[in-house]
């Protein structure tokens, strides 16, 4: 089949490689009808991420129809067609029992690796280096889904591929970012970075009651979109000190919760942003927390502030007396994507939300190469691309 595989930094391939087969009683094989291309696969092509290899498939959003199944899956069959959570999670852990999907403990064959530098290891990620398990991911023309009789949700008919493929990833994820914040009524919630994840959070916050959303990028694209579909004020960084902002729009307060969809490659020109760039090149900072350290000072005293953005090292300069002084909590982490399948499913079905607004481009996975530059550089205001094989 063909699949797009990573072989370095900013070097991925659409190669010729094995189909995927039944390994386990509880697998399916997907024959993928969409997949996308998501900010955290930037991570890997940007060569922040260890523990790839070359060869590996890459992917993590994608859907299609069932062609296989393992004997011990009893609720699937072939022809079901299916959007898989791009965590992988065993359903019977303790932490899947209580709803902690990420979390899960039987799905990462290498958890030793993570708890090397985390102490324990989440679940594992499909197409997300070899500490996450290495299990090949969807940008492909199959993919082996481990416990398949867990983490797949059909999908009824009606709905097409492009407004149900982000439950796999996106969608969940920015809305648990908005969940986070425990969003009372009359609200105001502020949310760093219109990418994708961003304008799912945007969305998120008003149904789950926010009063206000306001959105900061600096990428005028993003900005329209979060205007026009967000119905979210938005802030340009470039242009204003997003901190005197944001206590001037609040009436001195600030806002009741920040989210901070921007995670580990932030872009800044103030002082610190500056300096975790250059330490980041040097290898002497693993992240570059500039938005984080905003959404800390900007959020109001006793409130929330929300991590969807990855980060995934030792985070430098960050306020934390400011965050003690002023009572914040902090919610963050893999999103737990079989928690909300269902839910926001029936969010789409009720026509509450049509996810397929994000959506910039179209291509298919052979053109993969140019589409991770064109998503990675924005070019041709560019927000989100879907492939198909
Ligand atoms: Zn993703
Ligand atoms: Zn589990």
């Amino acid at each position: 089949m063909k699949a797009v595989c990573w072989f370095g930094k900013n070097d991925v391939r659409v190669e010729q490689v094995p189909d995927p087969k039944i390994l386990n009683p509880r697998d399916a094989v997907i024959k993928i009808t969409t997949t996308a291309i998501c900010g955290s696969d930037l991570h890997l092509h940007n060569g922040y991420v260890p523990t790839m290899q070359k060869g590996d498939i890459l992917g993590h959003e994608f859907m299609g129809e069932v062609v296989e199944v393992g004997d011990a899956v009893k609720n699937l069959k072939v022809g079901d067609r299916v959007a898989v959570p791009f965590t992988i999670a065993c359903g019977s852990c303790f932490f899947c029992q209580q709803q902690l999907w990420s979390l899960c403990d039987n799905s990462n064959p290498n958890a030793w690796m993570l708890e090397k530098v985390y102490g324990y290891s989440g679940s594992a990620l499909f197409g997300y280096s070899h500490m996450y398990g290495g299990y090949a991911g969807g940008q492909a023309e199959y993919v082996r889904v481990p416990f398949a009789d867990v983490g797949p949700v059909k999908i009824p008919e009606g709905l097409d591929d492009e407004q149900v493929l982000f439950l796999t990833d996106i969608f969940p994820t920015g809305y648990m970012a908005a969940e986070n914040c425990n969003i009372q009524p009359g609200d105001t919630v502020a949310v760093w970075g219109c990418g994708p994840v961003g304008q799912f959070a945007i969305k998120s916050a008003y149904l789950l009651g926010a009063e206000r959303v306001i959105a900061i990028d600096k990428v005028p694209e993003r900005k329209r979109m979060a205007e026009e579909h967000g119905k979210a004020e938005t802030l340009d960084f470039d242009d204003q000190d997003i901190f005197d902002k944001l206590k001037e729009m609040t009436g001195g307060r600030g806002p009741d919760s920040c989210i901070d969809a921007v995670g580990l490659e932030a872009h800044g020109k103030t002082i610190d942003a500056v300096v975790d760039r250059a330490k980041a090149a040097m290898f002497l900072a693993t992240d570059r927390p500039h938005a984080l350290r905003e959404a800390i000072n900007a959020c109001r005293k006793g409130g929330t502030v929300s991590i969807p953005g990855v980060y995934g090292g030792f985070l430098d300069k960050i306020p934390f007396g400011a965050a003690f002084a002023k009572g914040l909590t902090f919610k963050m982490g893999q999103t737990h994507v079989h928690r909300y399948l269902r839910p926001l499913l029936e969010r789409i079905q009720k026509g509450e939300i049509d996810p397929s607004f994000v959506i910039t481009h179209r291509m298919r996975l052979d053109d993969a190469p140019a589409g991770y530059e064109i998503f990675k550089h924005k070019q041709d205001n560019c927000i989100k691309i879907v492939m198909k094989p």
